[in-house]
């Protein structure tokens, strides 16, 4: 095995699709033993190193790319294989896992799953504007942030998260997208990054050294970020603030971006309208309706309560 493989993901900008596909060499394979994830079963996967990728193995919170290896041989014969898992060992080199073993040696097409890696790189580049928009408006600095399946947080470092704070912090990060910003990426030595640290234009530094890679969301942040973001703010396509809960290190904030936030809205509105269904009235009058039900319920209990008093009274021995 010589060197770690190209980072193709790191110049490629998300929304181009042709930056997802692309042709490599598998420069390494090896069988892996791995505790499965959620069954916790240890599984077989094979472990497949290339020389150059567009997969995002997890990283910065962001979890990894899949998509399909596809190999073709002489006889004209296709083999698809699909990538599960992309991790990144500690040497640097990118580990593609699979379950049928390609040689080394294979030219392969490499074809990362587009509507993921979008979805992922709108909520990723969501939360570097909402964390940006929190510091900016509230002075609330993030403390740490989790990008999941079905949930986007950040936890921030405050006591408290008024509501009125939290929509003009929503409606910043939207105005944001609005103007539609370019992220632009570039590398920088470390003595560079450490004064753009002491000027302020950077809040924090990893502590490897070497070059890294430094996110500029034009006008609003630099960020040291190595993960996949979209082109240009427009792309987040809109950002919803769900709730706010109290945990133990402030404030966790959940979000969604792009398709997600339609999504969450569409379902949102669907069970709104199934309960507006069941007690026959419109969304927006639910609340009332739900109110009345509630006060109706107490007077009821009341009710009971003293009718039962009233016949224990009378002997006839109610029991209860
Ligand atoms: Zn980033």
């Amino acid at each position: 095995m010589g060197s770690v493989a190209d980072r193709l993901y790191y110049d490629a900008a998300a929304g181009d699709v042709a930056a997802l596909e692309f042709r490599a060499v598998i420069t390494d394979v090896r069988l892996d033993s791995h505790a499965a994830g959620e069954s916790g079963q240890k599984e077989q996967l094979w472990q497949v190193a290339l020389d150059r990728t567009a997969f995002y193995p997890a990283g910065g919170g962001q979890p990894w790319d899949t998509g399909l290896l596809v190999a073709t041989a002489k006889s004209g014969t296709v083999l698809e294989v699909v990538v599960e898992r992309v991790e990144e060992d500690e040497a640097g080199e990118v580990w593609h896992y699979v379950r049928k073993p390609l040689p080394e040696g294979t030219e392969i097409v490499g074809r990362v799953d587009a509507d993921r890696r979008m979805d992922l790189a709108q909520q990723h580049t969501g939360q570097h504007l909402l964390s940006a928009m929190f510091l900016r408006e509230l002075g609330a600095a993030t403390v740490s942030f989790h990008l999941g399946a079905d949930s986007v947080t950040i936890d921030l470092a405050v006591e408290k998260v008024s509501e009125e704070e939290l929509r003009r912090v929503e409606a910043a990060a939207n105005h944001v997208i609005y103007e539609d910003r370019a992220m632009r990426p570039r590398w920088v030595e470390r003595e560079e990054a450490e004064a753009m640290l002491s000027r302020g234009e950077l809040r924090k530094l990893p502590e490897r050294a070497g070059r890294m890679r430094i996110v500029e969301m034009e006008g609003v942040e630099f960020n040291a970020c190595g993960g996949t973001h979209v082109e240009s703010t427009g792309a987040i396509g809109g950002l919803l603030v769900r709730r706010v809960e109290k945990v133990k290190q402030g404030q966790r904030v959940e979000f969604c971006c792009g398709l997600r936030a339609v999504r969450a809205a569409g379902r949102d509105y669907a069970r709104l309208r199934e309960l507006g269904a069941l007690l026959s009235v419109g969304a927006g009058d639910l609340a009332g309706r739900v109110a009345g039900l509630i006060e109706d319920k107490k007077a009821n209990a009341k009710r009971i309560k003293s009718l039962e008093k009233e016949l224990a009274q009378k002997g006839t021995g109610v029991s209860s």
